[in-house]
């Protein structure tokens, strides 16, 4: 047989060859930890961090005779996400029990949702870098718990192989999770990596806007497994897919649906097969590798779980659910362009810097919107980028550039003067204010100390002074000059150069 494994990981075809030869089709699976105070099944409380196996209790430990009961800040959640991605909702649905042994799971059988979804046939309208939109459409989203932690302790990489033991930690065991799984994504071609990212992101926004997941990839709050298959370019008929795990932040989603693209077609192009397997996600290299071989639906024995009443959300609880949803991400951002009046582009490089939500809390805090996009999506984006951080970890607060605004026009400060201000509280200097007390950056608007330096400059150059009282106005500026730097950049030059004409008549 011509196995992949027989395959090293740098066999990977160039990109632009993969498109001549194959249309690629993504699927992906997101799970999202609900931020609900206790369990899905019982109610043990789900701080993440806590000292292990201190969050855990009968009921998610599947001791004998404990008996779960549902969650319905859980189920409600579940809802909200349904509605918010455009889904139907379930007039009644059940838990079933997904069965198969693994040492994080301590029940023994996963209590999940199989083919009886709370929420289905949605879609997520995905915008990608340059505005292009692509929807995505939404298969399902099921409730299910969480399983717990292995800790794999000996070996070189934290993987079981090459560990000499393990530990387990319970207190995720149970922790309720929605999971959102796409339809197929065809006729993406060279962009499905940037899609695949773009809706992870776009998801991401949109579940932080409900408020029902503090969507951390890097604590393992939202989770995206991502499916790629390839198909001979100008057919239809899917190939077979593998599901890469593993992938715990936005930049590795569309790094793993690439490697993944460029892998798989190099085993076609060999002649070989693809496996249906999950793989795992290499940070450190950018690869894939193989785990194990998919099981099918079949191996999980589902059945109903019998310890659970069907759920049968009320009519009329669903749409005071959809009544209350809050304003979503691309609602928000063409209310946002219009409020604002703010051409196509502008938006999309303020969305791009990921900066609605500060330019927004700096407009409320009093500054004008253009004021507020100028600061957050020029200056302090550059500051962002050369730190290697996100706009929001910089030092500074909305209330904080909306005072410099401020600063600026009551004529208190030139826009030179107020970056001085800003670095200044960025440096940890203080409040604007402060900083321009102590850096001494404030505009000297006093006449008289202006007077006193023009007349200065105007002895000093008396050509020039001569120049300008014979009607050549456009010499003031080398008084303007000698004035700005007598002042060290903090006098308004307009003024100046109005004084400077009217003390030469
Ligand atoms: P599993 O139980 O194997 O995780 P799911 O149905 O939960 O299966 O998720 C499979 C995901 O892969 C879905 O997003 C589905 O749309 C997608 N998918 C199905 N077939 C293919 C394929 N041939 N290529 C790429 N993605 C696929
Ligand atoms: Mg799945
Ligand atoms: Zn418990």
């Amino acid at each position: 047989m011509t196995g992949p494994t027989s395959l090293s990981t740098s066999d990977v075809l160039d990109y632009g060859e993969v498109l001549e030869r194959f249309d690629p089709v993504l699927g992906l699976e997101v799970h999202v930890e609900l931020s609900t105070h206790t369990k899905m099944f019982c109610g043990c409380p789900t701080e993440f961090g806590a000292e292990p196996n201190t969050q855990v209790c009968p009921t998610c430990l599947g001791l004998p005779g404990s008996l779960p009961v549902i969650n319905r800040t859980a189920v409600e959640s579940a809802i909200r996400i349904g509605l918010a991605l455009g889904c139907e909702i379930a007039p009644w649905c059940r838990f079933a029990r997904k069965n198969y042994f693994y040492p994080d799971m301590p029940k023994n059988f996963q209590t999940s949702q199989y083919d009886e979804p709370i929420a289905f046939n949605g879609k997520l309208d995905v915008e990608l870098a340059d505005g292009t939109v692509v929807t995505v459409e939404i298969e399902r989203a099921h409730m299910e718990e969480d399983t717990g932690k292995s800790l794999h302790v000996g070996g070189a990489t934290g993987r079981i192989h090459g560990a000499d033991h393990s530990l387990l930690d319970y207190n995720r065991a149970g922790v309720p999770l929605v999971e959102i799984v796409t339809k197929p994504v065809v006729g993406t071609g060279a962009r499905a990596p940037e899609v695949a990212r773009a809706y992870v992101t776009v998801l991401r926004a949109l579940l932080r806007a409900l408020d029902v997941s503090d969507v951390r990839m890097d604590q393992g709050s939202l989770r995206c497994d991502a499916n790629v298959s390839l198909m001979p370019r100008g057919t239809t008929v899917f190939g077979t897919r593998t599901e890469t795990k593993n992938v715990n932040s936005l930049r590795s989603v569309e790094r793993a649906v690439r490697y993944e693209m460029t892998r798989q077609a190099a085993v076609l192009v060999a002649g070989g097969e693809i496996v249906q397997e999950t793989r795992h996600f290499q940070e450190a290299t950018g690869t894939t590798s193989a785990g194990r071989r998919k099981e099918t639906s079949e191996d999980y024995r589902y059945f109903p779980e019998p310890d659970l009443v069907p759920i049968e959300p009320a009519p009329e609880w669903v749409e005071k659910l959809r009544a209350t949803l809050p304003e979503m991400p691309a609602e928000r951002r063409k209310r946002v362009q219009a409020d604002w009046g703010l051409s196509d582009l502008e938006l999309r490089d303020l969305v791009n810097a990921g900066a609605i939500d500060l330019v927004a809390a700096t407009v409320d805090a009093g500054a004008p919107p253009a004021e507020a996009r100028a600061w957050w999506v020029n200056y302090l984006c550059q500051e962002a980028n050369s730190r290697g951080a996100e706009l929001p970890e910089l030092p500074i607060t909305p209330a904080q550039v909306a005072r410099v605004a401020a600063l600026v026009s009551e004529g208190a400060l030139t826009n030179k003067l107020a970056r001085g201000v800003v670095d200044g509280v960025l440096a940890g200097e203080g409040e604007p204010d402060e900083v321009v007390a102590a850096r001494g950056l404030a505009v000297v608007s006093d006449d008289t100390a202006l007077y006193a330096a023009i007349d200065e400059a105007l002895a000093a150059q008396p050509d020039v002074a001569d120049k300008i009282r014979g009607g050549k106005v456009q010499a003031a500026g080398a008084i303007v000059g000698a004035v700005m730097k007598a002042t060290k950049g903090q006098a308004d030059a307009k003024r100046v150069r109005e004084l400077i004409l009217e003390r030469c008549g």
